[in-house]
């Protein structure tokens, strides 16, 4: 399985995408988590990166790209998160493609209307010791900390101020990759203002459904 989840922020890209890599052994890749990740290194890249991250614009093109390619190289399944998020990333995805002579089978974009998002978001915590996503109110954190002792924390970049620039960012360079991906006859949208096991359903159907 290779899929690419397209969405806007809060719309569940990372909650889905995890599940169903739990169900059907499919590697996650989030380039958000690899950024967040590089940050936290305090490496000279992180340094570098840190800044796109908190006022939510998106890095540096060839430096998303060189991040997540050896993960991509890595394994024969997964579900990209995050990734792409413009029409040049979406080129240089299908070249890396072509090289390790791989296809994508669906391109899957989740739907929420913007006061949707924003709502959800301010509610959007994460575990620092699992990477794991909670909602306070829909997935609250576990309160036994043996299942996950977090602590659980809000991202810099949800405020409302970053989300609505992340969210302007996705409308502007991101909505059109639908065009792009149905073009190639794989795209596939989901409401994802249902629950999350009905989303994770109707992913996984119009994954099947595909050609
Ligand atoms: P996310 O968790 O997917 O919302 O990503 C968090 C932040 O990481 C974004 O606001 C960007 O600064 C950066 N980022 C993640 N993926 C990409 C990408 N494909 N291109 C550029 N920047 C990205």
């Amino acid at each position: 399985m290779r899929i690419v989840l397209l969405g806007p922020q809060g719309a569940g890209k990372g909650t889905q995408a995890q599940r169903i890599s739990e169900r059907v052994g499919a590697k996650h890749i989030s380039t958000g988590d690899l950024v967040r990740a590089e940050i936290k290194s305090g490496s000279q890249l992180g340094e570098k990166i840190k800044d796109y991250n908190d006022r939510g614009e998106l890095v540096p093109d060839e430096i998303i790209i060189q991040m997540m390619r050896p993960y991509l190289d890595e394994a024969d399944s997964w579900i990209l998160d995050g990734f792409p998020r413009n029409e040049s990333q979406a080129e240089a995805l299908d070249e890396m493609l072509s090289e390790i002579e791989a296809e994508l089978d669906a391109a899957i974009a989740l739907e929420a209307p913007d006061e949707v998002l924003i709502k959800r978001l301010s509610g959007r915590r994460t575990s620092e010791a699992t990477g794991r996503i909670y909602h306070v109110e829909h997935d609250p954190p576990p309160e036994n900390g043996d299942e996950d002792p977090g602590p659980f924390v809000q991202r810099k970049d949800d405020t409302e101020e970053a989300l609505r620039h992340r969210l302007k960012i996705y409308h502007q360079h991101t909505e059109p990759l639908k065009s792009y991906y149905a073009d190639k006859g794989i795209l596939a949208t989901v409401d994802a203002t249902k629950e999350i096991p009905r989303v994770n359903e109707d992913i996984l159907e119009a994954v099947e459904e595909q050609p």
